[in-house]
């Protein structure tokens, strides 16, 4: 089985070859985050001419690094949702064009189902499992039965965690995307400084991080106010501890009631060293096998998607010449 996979949700143009839905046979990435950075966030008109431009070209270098002619393809897979939709569009176009000229048959695919199955390239899931995702766009903690089952147990109520980063580091004046400078400079600060963290109702898997962003914000503020300074390294420092303690914590306890065997990492937040180490340190020694996919499956990626187009294809998921992009696509009715 070989799977032709296509992502354009947000602001990486992605295509790849996926063999039995576990094996990387090609991975092309292309990303656009150097336009974006003049304007501080994804411009999503931008995003889409993106693209229109990069689609093709990406398209054929995941079947020339295959080595591979479509002839030789299974399925042709694409991320319906969620997303931007002018991105999106221009996706499932390409994967509808590409369907139709060589007679394959067409998977959708939901993108957090891809996030999720990124670890299925690493090694094989073994269920019940539970994974945490947290990316720009989601804060979500998914329990999972069996493959292709998804029950979203907590998600965040208002800002998703990476969003949050990115919130706060424009606060401390750092270039977009801000997650990773705060989580460089949180390596040369201590969590001196008190902020809140937001563990919402007892036995709530749910999250939230407008109010410690408005935290950050006031405390910047106020010392400027009163002519004090702060260390940014400091304040980089007790952001990040509070997120992380809030996050390691409300998955544990996710791991413990459910009862999971595996316990799995996806989004671009999973870059975070104080996360990856939060996680590591929880888990160390507990009955739940930890599992961290490399940074280059967690961001945005056609594999992913690749890996869950797999199972779908399997299930007998297909899609018509119909399919469009849904910006809002519910996961647990996939
Ligand atoms: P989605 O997948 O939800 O559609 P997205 O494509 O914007 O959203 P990703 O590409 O998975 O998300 O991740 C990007 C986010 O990850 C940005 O918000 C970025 O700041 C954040 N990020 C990347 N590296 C780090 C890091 N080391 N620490 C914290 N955040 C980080
Ligand atoms: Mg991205
Ligand atoms: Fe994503």
């Amino acid at each position: 089985e070989l799977i032709l996979a296509i992502e354009t949700s947000c602001d990486e143009t992605a295509a790849a070859v996926i063999k039995n839905g576990r094996e990387i046979v090609s991975n092309v990435v292309s990303s656009q985050i150097e336009s974006h950075k003049r304007f501080g966030g994804v411009v999503p008109e931008v995003a889409s001419r993106h693209h229109v431009e990069q689609m093709t070209l990406v398209l054929e270098e995941a079947l020339a690094q295959a080595g591979l002619e479509p002839s030789d393809l299974t399925a042709v897979a694409v991320t319906e949702g969620p997303g931007l939709v002018g991105a999106l569009l221009i996706g499932v176009n390409a994967a509808k064009a590409f369907a139709f000229a060589h007679g394959l048959p067409l998977v959708p695919v939901h993108h957090i189902a891809g996030h999720i199955y990124a670890n299925r390239l690493l090694t094989e899931m073994e269920f019940p499992l539970l994974t945490l995702i947290v990316s720009g766009g989601h804060t979500e903690l998914v329990y999972m039965k069996e493959h292709g089952s998804y029950e979203v147990i907590g998600e965040t109520r208002d800002d998703a965690a990476g969003e949050a980063y990115d919130k706060v580091a424009r606060t401390l004046n750092m270039p977009y995307p801000g997650g990773p400078h705060i989580d460089r400079l949180a390596q040369e600060g201590e969590p001196v400084i008190d902020l809140p963290r937001s563990w919402l109702e007892p036995g709530s898997y749910d999250f939230s991080f407008s109010g410690l962003k408005s935290a950050v914000i006031n405390t910047v503020h106020n010392a400027t106010q009163r002519g004090e300074t702060i260390k940014p390294e400091d304040l980089a420092a007790s952001f990040q501890a509070s997120v992380v303690e809030v996050l390691v914590e409300k998955t544990f306890r996710a791991a413990q009631e459910y009862g999971v065997k595996q316990v799995l990492l996806a989004g671009g937040v999973a870059a975070n060293k104080g996360l990856r180490a939060g996680l590591e340190a929880r888990f160390a020694g507990s009955q739940y096998e930890l599992i961290i996919p490399p940074l280059s499956l967690c961001t945005d990626n056609a594999a992913m998607i690749g890996a869950a187009a797999s199972i779908e294809y399997k299930k007998g998921k297909r899609a018509d010449l119909a399919l469009n992009g849904v910006p809002g696509l519910d996961l647990e009715a996939q």
